[in-house]
């Protein structure tokens, strides 16, 4: 009985702590996210990785690593988002497994545009819109925290 009226002033006592050190973690993440946002980040290095995978090193230093499949599948081109409601029209599982990378060509100094081995290749990708498709912990972490918390 008396251990049950102490477990509540604990987490009172508790709370102020975990606030503060959730601060300090948001801050950190905010530079990050800044630093990632300079509008002159570009691609220095773009090479595939076996068969499945292209790494992205980028100007500020930043290593992407990015599988196929996810790149074709988050294609921005009229044919794969309804271009008035925004919506992603093509589903994960229309994108074949095995999806290989035929050709990337630089468009315009700001974006790549794939060729892939399923003959679509419309997409056009901004560098800006590359680098938010990042999966590294790094970057995921970030996004993942601010979806979450609201
Ligand atoms: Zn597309
Ligand atoms: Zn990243």
């Amino acid at each position: 009985m008396q251990d049950d009226s102490l477990g509540p002033k604990d987490k009172i006592i508790l709370d102020p702590v975990l606030k503060s050190a959730k601060m300090q973690l948001s801050m950190t993440q905010t530079m990050a996210s800044a630093a990632g946002r300079s509008m002159s980040i570009k691609p220095e290095v773009i090479r595939p990785v076996g068969e499945t995978e292209l790494l992205i090193t980028w100007s500020d230093g930043h290593r992407s690593l990015y599988h196929f499949g996810h790149l074709r599948f988050y294609c921005a081109c009229a044919g794969c988002v309804d271009e008035i409601t925004g919506r992603r029209k093509l589903k994960s599982q229309e994108v074949p497994e095995n999806i290989r990378l035929l050709k990337m060509e630089e468009v315009g100094h700001y974006a790549l545009k794939f060729h892939w081995s399923d003959g679509h290749q419309t997409g056009i990708y901004s560098y800006e819109y590359l680098r938010s498709l990042c999966r590294c912990r790094c970057c995921h972490t970030y996004q993942g925290d601010a979806n979450g918390e609201s």
